[in-house]
C-alpha cells in the first residue's frame, strides 16, 4: 500500500489535558479521508501533529510527503492586497498564480481585494493559495464551515473535482457530518476529547454521494450513532 500519513499509538497532551489518545491509522496515496467530531474534541491538534506543525507528541508519525498544503477556517488572505498579490506572496511563478485561480474560477476576480469577494470565493482563494505549492497533500481544518450552504457546496466539488484531476491526498477535520460523507472515501468518527477512533467507515463505494441524497441521509443516521 503506497501510504502518505501513517501513524502509530500517536498521543498528544498540553500539560495534563490530553487531547489525541493512542492513534493508529494510515492514509493511502491519493486517498480523501475525514476525521469527524464535535467541537472540543481534538481534531486541529490531530492535523498539527499529522502536518508537522505539532512535534512534541508521543508514538510514531511517518511522513511520505514533499509538499503540503493548508486551507483552514479563516481564509487569512492579506486585506490591503488583491487577490493576485496575495498570491505572489507564495510564489513568483505567474503561469503558477494564474492555473491555480482558474482552477477555482477565479481568474476575473484576480484584481480584486480579499474584501470584495464573497466568502466562499474567499474559501477558493484560499484553496488557490494551497494549490500553488503543487502539493501532495492538503490538510483542511473546517473549511466548509463559514460559508451558506451553497457556497459550502460550491467549494466542495472544487475541492473534489480539482483532487480528482490532481491525485493529491486530502485530509479533512471537521464537526460537519454531511460535508465528510459527501467528501471522504474512508471516515474516522472520533470520541469527545481525548480524541480516539470509535469508527471507522468505507465510503468508497460510495463515489457520487451528494448532499442531498437519501443514501447520505442514511449514513447520517448511522454516524449519528456513533457521534457523541
Ligand atoms: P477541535 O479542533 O476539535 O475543536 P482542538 O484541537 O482545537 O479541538 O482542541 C482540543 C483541546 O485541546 C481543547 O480543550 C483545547 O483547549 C486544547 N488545546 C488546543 N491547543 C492547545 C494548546 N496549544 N495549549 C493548550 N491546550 C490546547
Ligand atoms: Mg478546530
Amino acid at each position: 500500500m503506497d501510504v502518505t500519513i501513517k501513524t502509530h499509538s500517536l498521543t498528544q497532551s498540553f500539560g495534563n489535558l490530553k487531547v489525541i489518545e493512542d492513534l493508529t491509522i494510515a492514509i493511502k496515496k491519493s486517498e480523501r479521508v475525514a476525521f469527524l467530531g464535535p467541537s472540543g474534541c481534538g481534531k486541529t491538534t490531530l492535523l498539527r501533529c499529522l502536518s508537522g506543525l505539532i512535534k512534541d507528541y508521543s508514538g510514531e508519525i511517518e511522513a511520505h510527503y514533499s509538499n503540503a498544503g493548508f486551507v483552514f477556517q479563516e481564509p487569512r488572505l492579506i486585506p490591503w492586497s488583491t487577490l493576485w498579490n496575495n498570491l505572489l506572496f507564495v510564489t513568483r511563478d505567474e503561469d503558477r498564480i494564474r492555473r491555480s485561480l482558474e482552477l477555482v474560477e477565479l481568474e476575473e476576480f484576480a484584481h480584486h481585494h480579499p474584501a470584495k469577494l464573497s466568502g466562499g470565493m474567499q474559501q477558493r482563494a484560499n484553496l488557490a493559495r494551497a494549490l500553488i505549492v503543487e502539493p501532495d497533500v492538503i490538510f483542511f481544518d473546517e473549511p466548509f464551515q463559514n460559508l451558506d450552504l451553497k457556497s459550502n457546496i460550491k467549494l466542495m466539488e472544487a475541492v473534489k473535482r480539482i483532487q480528482k484531476q490532481q491525485k493529491w491526498t486530502s485530509v479533512l477535520v471537521t464537526h460537519g457530518i454531511r460535508e465528510a460523507i459527501v467528501f471522504a472515501q474512508r471516515i474516522f468518527i472520533l470520541s469527545k476529547g481525548p480524541a480516539r477512533v470509535v469508527k471507522e467507515i468505507d465510503m468508497t463505494q460510495e463515489e457520487e454521494t451528494e448532499f442531498f441524497s437519501p443514501r447520505t441521509a442514511e449514513f447520517e443516521r448511522m454516524i449519528l450513532e456513533y457521534y457523541e
